[in-house]
């Protein structure tokens, strides 16, 4: 039981042990006050990319606070937010013109979605409906609840939810049912947007389908004037492999939505790209055509800092070579349980890798997971399973000892559960 004042996200109190205190953090590594060190091997929650603490990315923060704290976003502006909208645009992929600032990957999505309906109703030609893929996951608000997959998450919140057009996930095999399934929805003239994370459904189970799909889908969607939007909050920044995961599938998204390691994963922000077409949508003399919306802490100087300094670090740094390298290893790592018949579904996409333990009951609440999570604790690693499903999504700096640290532990773990020891 946690005897702390704090409610913890995702966290049972009744159940959990006590939080381990970090002290600091440190390339691969959180390291606690008494000086242990724990491979962050998911990268604190996905957002950390280049290691923790990148100095480059710590100066511009330090350097930035000598000018700003925050500064309001609406009749004002700073070089901050402006360079990095412009760098933003130079690297993603063509066609985006235009950056709306906000502070989280879920906040990213909901103005992506304001956006498209946005489009439709200032255009005076109204769509309702929002096309999802199954086992998708794009936030915890209630809007980007209502977009994800419904289940033990927001159960209890089912009556705020929205509903929306479900394409099943293009499973081996029968990709063209999605297909066929997205042609129908858009056929009934309804749909505004499909709201897709591209290539890896992370929280979904870390669920990968190839970029063919993913770039029929854009066919389709342009045939019928639906909007795509890429939800690149955890693909992004080259966890695919490639800095967006939208450029393997040679697409460029209608409105697509960043944040996590934007930053480097150092401070929280979030952008919204954006096609002219949407921006002009909102273009008018007539102020209720306004794009409404905002929040407080938009475009933080700091943040935008730290984003800069990030661009800077994949523009000078040899980041591609990096994640080249980690891709390897990730791969000859996982090479190991290939046909192992304690997993199932050993997979990876870019520099993530993912794996089901074979249990009886699967699941996100599979009683395994937590057995795992704390076996794993024991062994100095940083790794929470989504159930059954093993995954590893290390920043780009982790080694080969880490990574050989992560699996001899995975391998430990499968064995003890096997032996009705875990
Ligand atoms: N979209 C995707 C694909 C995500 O993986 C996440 C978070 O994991 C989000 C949106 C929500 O981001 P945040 O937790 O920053 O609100």
């Amino acid at each position: 039981m946690n005897n702390s004042a704090v409610w913890y996200p995702f966290t049972q109190h009744a159940l959990e042990p006590a939080m381990r205190r970090i002290a600091s953090t440190e390339g691969a590594h959180l390291i606690e006050e008494d000086g242990e060190r724990i491979l962050d091997a998911i990268s604190s929650w996905w957002v950390i990319t280049h290691g923790h603490r990148h100095p480059v990315i710590m100066e511009a923060i330090r350097s930035a606070t000598e000018s700003y704290d925050q500064v309001i976003f609406a009749e004002y502006t700073h070089a901050p937010a402006e360079e990095l909208a412009k760098g933003l645009l130079e690297i993603a992929p063509a066609g985006l013109a235009h950056v709306f600032y906000s502070d989280s990957g879920s906040t990213a999505v909901e103005v992506a979605l304001k956006m498209a309906l946005g489009f439709f109703h200032n255009a005076n030609r109204p769509r309702r409906r929002i096309c999802v893929m199954e086992h998708g996951y794009h936030g915890d608000t209630i809007g980007t609840m209502s977009t994800g997959e419904r289940g033990v998450f927001n159960a209890a919140y089912a009556p705020l939810l929205f509903s929306v057009d479900r394409l099943p996930f293009p499973e081996p095999g029968r990709e063209q049912v999605t297909l066929d399934a997205f042609e129908a929805a858009c056929d009934t003239g309804e749909v505004a947007a499909l709201l897709i994370e591209p290539l890896l459904l992370g929280a979904g189970g870390m669920k990968t389908y190839p970029a063919s799909v993913l770039a029929a889908l854009k066919r389709i969607a342009e045939r019928h004037e639906t909007l795509l939007i890429a939800d690149e909050v955890m693909t992004g920044w080259g966890r695919t492999g490639s800095l967006f995961a939208c450029e393997q599938a040679g697409i460029s998204p209608d409105i697509l939505c960043t944040s996590k390691g934007l930053t480097g994963g150092a401070l929280p922000l979030a952008a919204t790209l954006c096609t002219p077409a949407i921006f002009e949508a909102h273009l008018s003399a007539d102020r209720r055509k306004t794009f409404f919306h905002s929040s407080s802490y938009t475009a933080n100087p700091i943040a935008c800092a730290a984003a800069l300094a990030n661009l800077a670090v994949w523009n000078e740094e040899p980041v591609q070579e990096r994640i080249e390298t980690l891709v390897g290893r990730q791969a000859r790592h996982l090479a190991r349980f290939c046909g192992d018949p304690r997993f199932s579904g050993v997979r990876h996409a870019g520099t993530v890798t993912a794996l089901d333990l074979r249990v009886p009951a699967g699941g996100y609440l599979s009683e395994v997971g937590p057995r795992l999570r704390a076996f794993f604790r024991k062994r100095q690693l940083l790794i929470r399973p989504l159930g059954n499903v093993i995954y590893l999504m290390p920043p780009y700096c982790a080694s080969e000892a880490d990574l050989e640290r992560a699996y001899d532990a995975i391998d430990e773990a499968a064995s003890l559960f096997a032996a009705g020891q875990l």
